[in-house]
C-alpha cells in the first residue's frame, strides 16, 4: 500500500528515541519523542507543528533545547503534548534561560498535559518571556489528543514506574491518485496532486478551483479544473494507515493489554527493544521491554512490520541479535495464531 506517512528514527537503534513523521500532503510533520535531534535539519524541523513527548526521562527530551533554538524567532506556534507533570517540565526548561532582547519574536507553545481523565494545558509566548498561563478548563480526555479532517492521535498510559504515553498515528482515510487515469485524461504528474488531494481531505465543494501547472520543452502553461470532477476521476479512497509508538514500558498484564489494543492492525509498530529475552529479570528491574517481549506484542496486535529500537548500549557490539529476536518472536506469533495455538 502507498504510504502517506513518511516515517524515519532520527537516530541509530542505539541514539535517543525520536520518531520523525512527515505529512507530505501538509507539508508538515509530527515527532515522537524528543531525543537528541541534532542530526535532523532545520528545514525539517521548521515543518513540525506537534510534539509529542512519551515521558521526561533525559533521553526522551534532551532535544527540547535544539528544538526551541531553531524555532525562536521563526513565525510560528508548536503544539507539545506529554504526560503528567509535563507543563511543568516545559516551564523548568523555559526558566533556565533570560528572555529579554526578544522583542518581535512571535513563538508560542502550547503544552497538552494529558492525564487519563483530563487534559490540562498551558501556553507560554515569547513576547511574554515565556510566561506560563494556565487554560482554567481542562478538556475531557478521551483517548484522543489531535483530532483533525486528515488523521488522529490517541494515546494511553503506560506504566514505566511513571506514566509514560504510548502513541497511535491514525490516517482517517487514505487517498491514491489512479495513475492511469491521469495519464488518460493528459494531465501531468506534479504539486498540484497534493493541493488536490488536501483539498479533497477538507471536504473543499464541487466547484473549488484546482490549478494544474505544468511545463514543456521550457514552457510553462496553467489550467484550471473544478475539485468535484478531479475527485470523480482521479482519486480512488481507502482505508487510512496507522502507525504506531512505544517505548518504555514494563512487561505488566495492563501494559500489554493496552498496547495490543493501541497498535492492533497498525501497518507499522515502533517497539521498545531495549535488552534481549536473556536478560527479562533485567529489563522487568527497569521497566523496559525485551526485544522477544516487542515480537510477540507485534504478534498479536495483528501489525503488518515491527520496527524495534531504544537498545541498551551494552548490546552495542550486537545489535543483530536483538533484531534476530524481535523478528522470530514476531514470525513465530504470527504462525501461532494462524494454527489455532
Ligand atoms: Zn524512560
Ligand atoms: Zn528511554
Amino acid at each position: 500500500m502507498a504510504s502517506s506517512f513518511r516515517a524515519f528514527l532520527v537516530n541509530d537503534l542505539f541514539g535517543d528515541p525520536a520518531l520523525y513523521v512527515a505529512l507530505p500532503w501538509e507539508r508538515r510533520a509530527l515527532l515522537f519523542d524528543l531525543g537528541d535531534i541534532g542530526s535532523v535539519s532545520a528545514g525539517h524541523l521548521l515543518k513540525l507543528t506537534d510534539v509529542f513527548v512519551s515521558h521526561a526521562h533525559l533521553d526522551h527530551f534532551v532535544g527540547f533545547d535544539h528544538l526551541l533554538r531553531v524555532l525562536l524567532g521563526r513565525p510560528k506556534g508548536l503544539r507539545l503534548y506529554g504526560p503528567p507533570g509535563f507543563i511543568g517540565h516545559v516551564e523548568g526548561k523555559l526558566h533556565g534561560y533570560r528572555w529579554n532582547l526578544v522583542e518581535g519574536y512571535t513563538l508560542t507553545l502550547d503544552v497538552h498535559e494529558v492525564h487519563p481523565d483530563r487534559v490540562l494545558r498551558a501556553r507560554f509566548a515569547c513576547p511574554e518571556g515565556f510566561v506560563r498561563r494556565d487554560d482554567p478548563t481542562p478538556r475531557p480526555f478521551d483517548g484522543v489528543i489531535l483530532d483533525e479532517a486528515q488523521f488522529q492521535v490517541r494515546t494511553v498510559h503506560l506504566d514505566h514506574r511513571i506514566p509514560c504515553l504510548a502513541f497511535a498515528l491514525e490516517e482517517t482515510v487514505h487517498l491514491n491518485v489512479d495513475k492511469a487515469a491521469l495519464a488518460t485524461l493528459g494531465l501531468p504528474v506534479g504539486p498540484w496532486l497534493i493541493d488536490l488531494k488536501r483539498a479533497v481531505r477538507a471536504g473543499a465543494p464541487d466547484d473549488h478551483p484546482i490549478r494544474i501547472a505544468a511545463s514543456e520543452e521550457g514552457k510553462r502553461s496553467e489550467r484550471v479544473l473544478p475539485l468535484g470532477d478531479l475527485r470523480r476521476d482521479l482519486i480512488r479512497a481507502s482505508p487510512g494507515q496507522k502507525v504506531v509508538y512505544v517505548t518504555d514500558a514494563v512487561n505488566s498484564p495492563e501494559n500489554m493489554e493496552k498496547i495490543v489494543k493501541l497498535a492492533r492492525g497498525a501497518d507499522l509498530f515502533y517497539c521498545e527493544a531495549a535488552y534481549p529475552e536473556r536478560e527479562r529479570d533485567r529489563a522487568l528491574a527497569r521497566y523496559h521491554l525485551t526485544a522477544g517481549q516487542a515480537g510477540r506484542l507485534a504478534a498479536r496486535a495483528q501489525v503488518r512490520r515491527l520496527a524495534v529500537f531504544h537498545f541498551s548500549p551494552k548490546y552495542r557490539n550486537c545489535p543483530g541479535d536483538l533484531l534476530d529476536e524481535a523478528m522470530a518472536a514476531f514470525r513465530d506469533g504470527w504462525t501461532g495464531q494462524a494454527n489455532g495455538y
